[in-house]
């Protein structure tokens, strides 16, 4: 690690779901255009190991990284904003660290000694804080949960360690609250504030910066009363103001000045403004843009739509790249069970079926994909949605009626079986179907090889592509000569051509079902050719129909 690194902690205070994991994106993505070199991580006080056994319902999507760590959601908001690519070393969670450390025990590592909280559980977090840093300048660590949470201790004692050992000159607390409104009095009120930051203080921790979501300007004497309150220069209390769309955030920060205040805090000349005009470039095509166009996502979270968040995303960079708004429908799959699909999906312009897992609303999916392909609406099917892609057109163009997915049913005709043997960097990966669900699918970034004269291999402008995985089940090649029949190509594959990764209906103008997740990898500045081409498609279908 370079003498030079600076590490910045965030945390948050008073209420969760304040944003911010978009907060650290976004000042990530500022010090980036002042030329900064960033790297962000995130550290999770949950007790599991990852959140891949989580339902999406407690947690939103799982993110997976390059080499195949399932991670928390925001570091796809860092990805996304920052460009820079993140790794196993920047998610931690206390499952993680305790599995580490008991390890250790195990091994004898610890010569002897009664194992504690403190200090060798902080001593593991303080570890992974500083691991695998090269020459960046600033490191952002986002401390998960809210503080005053128990399961959060270890890790505030463990930053205010790291903060006393570089010393203040290297490290930078920023502490994330909420300004609730309270119409009656027609007042902002700081007093939760005050006590989220007195409870920082307990554990020994004096934040540096204050940021502060409030739904309306902060008056300036309320900027002075909490400054004095919180011990607090009074330009380091930023106001963090609602936005109406999350491209906004970094542009409203630099001009609250926070980007010069974190410079100022660390000792660092910092003139004139920093170059934005990237993200005033993006901000302008969403508040004007050329058309809209429907999309509808049929899926089966619909209560908690973080759980389809990279897809969310990837779909307006789609549109930002066409200058169109991309009007999401999101569809319960399960309506599609009990009702003709033309009620749900007759009025948008293409059909996307992202991931998923277990039975619940999987016909629901299979009755969407039957609509698009009948009626030749552009359709995109993601990992699950590929998989059922395929099932579609083994039972109703094949005319196979029991074909299905091993995950589901174990006598059906296996279309989509278990995967039990892979390759990975040269060696094989096994998996048995009674070996544990953690950790243990097809993860992360996997090459695929495209198919001369492909729909694909024309949309990637290349026959060899990289993309993330996410899956323990995978279309059986035994039936590659009967989906051919069917109309069904499969035109990606591993390069030794034992993995399908890719089909197409190539009598369709656009059906595309991938196995692995392209939505993880799309930036507002650099958006998947995928989503680019899939929007592209929607748009046609809408000016065909008019
Ligand atoms: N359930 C499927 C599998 O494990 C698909 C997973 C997914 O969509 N991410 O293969």
């Amino acid at each position: 690690m370079s003498e030079k690194t600076k590490f910045i902690f965030i945390t948050g205070g008073v209420v969760s779901s304040l944003g911010k994991g978009l907060a650290s994106a976004s000042l990530a993505s500022v010090l980036q255009s002042r030329g900064f070199k960033v790297r962000m991580r995130k550290l999770d006080p949950y007790l599991n190991v990852d959140p891949g056994t989580m339902s999406p319902y407690q947690h939103g999507e799982v993110y997976v990284t390059d080499d195949g760590a399932e991670t928390d959601l925001d570091l796809g908001h860092y990805e996304r904003f920052s460009g820079v690519s993140c790794h196993k070393t920047d998610s931690i969670t206390t499952g993680k660290i305790y599995q580490r450390v008991i390890d250790k025990e195990r091994h004898g590592d610890y010569l002897g000694a009664t194992i504690q909280v403190i200090p060798h559980v902080t001593n593991e977090i303080k570890d992974f804080i500083l691991s695998d840093i090269t020459d960046e300048d600033f490191v952002l660590c986002e401390i998960g949960g809210t503080v005053g949470d128990i399961e959060g201790q270890p890790y505030l004692e463990a930053i205010r360690q790291v903060a006393y050992d570089l010393g203040r000159e290297r490290a930078m607390f920023i502490h994330v609250t909420l300004l609730p409104y309270i119409p009656a009095a027609g007042e902002l009120k700081t007093k939760p504030t005050q006590h989220s930051v007195k409870k920082l203080q307990e554990y020994g921790i004096q934040p540096d910066m204050l940021l502060c979501r409030s739904q309306c300007e902060i008056p300036q004497n309320e900027k002075k009363k909490i400054a004095l309150f919180c011990n607090i220069r009074e330009e380091n209390v930023i106001a963090a103001l609602d936005v109406d769309n999350i491209y906004q955030v970094p542009i409203a920060y630099s001009h609250e000045g926070m980007d010069k205040q974190v410079c100022k805090h660390f000792g660092i000349e910092c003139e004139g403004e920093p170059d934005l005009s990237k993200w005033e470039r993006i901000v302008d095509i969403i508040r004007h843009p050329e058309g809209e166009v429907k999309i509808a996502v049929v899926g089966k979270y619909m209560q908690l739509l973080e759980a389809y968040k990279s897809i969310h995303e990837a779909l307006v960079h789609g549109g930002i790249a066409n200058k169109y708004k991309v009007k999401i429908k999101w569809v319960d799959s399960e309506l599609l069970e009990k009702s003709e699909p033309d009620i749900y999906l007759s009025d948008v312009s293409a059909i996307l079926v992202p991931g998923g897992f277990g039975q619940r609303g999987t016909d629901g999916k299979i009755a969407a994909i039957k609509y698009a392909r009948e009626n030749d609406i552009p359709f995109l099917g993601i990992c699950y949605g590929m998989q059922m892609a395929v099932i579609e057109t083994m039972q109703h163009v094949a005319g196979v009626k029991n074909a299905y997915t091993t995950e589901l049913r174990s006598n059906c005709e296996p279309v989509v079986g278990l995967m039990t043997e892979w390759e990975k960097d040269g060696d094989k990966e096994k998996r048995s179907k009674d070996g544990d669900l953690g950790g243990t699918m097809r993860l992360g970034a996997y090459p695929c090889v495209l198919a001369k004269d492909s729909l694909v291999r024309k949309i990637y402008g290349t026959d060899k592509i990289s993309e993330r995985h996410r899956h323990r089940y995978e279309v059986n090649l035994a039936y590659e000569k009967q989906l051919n029949d069917a109309g069904m190509v499969v035109t990606g594959k591993s390069p030794d051509g034992r993995l399908p990764e890719i089909v197409e209906i190539p009598a369709n103008k656009w059906f595309i079902g991938v196995q692995f997740h392209p939505e993880l990898k799309s930036r507002p500045f650099d958006p998947h050719p995928l989503f680019v081409s899939f929007v592209k498609a929607a748009i046609e279908k809408q000016q065909e129909a008019k």
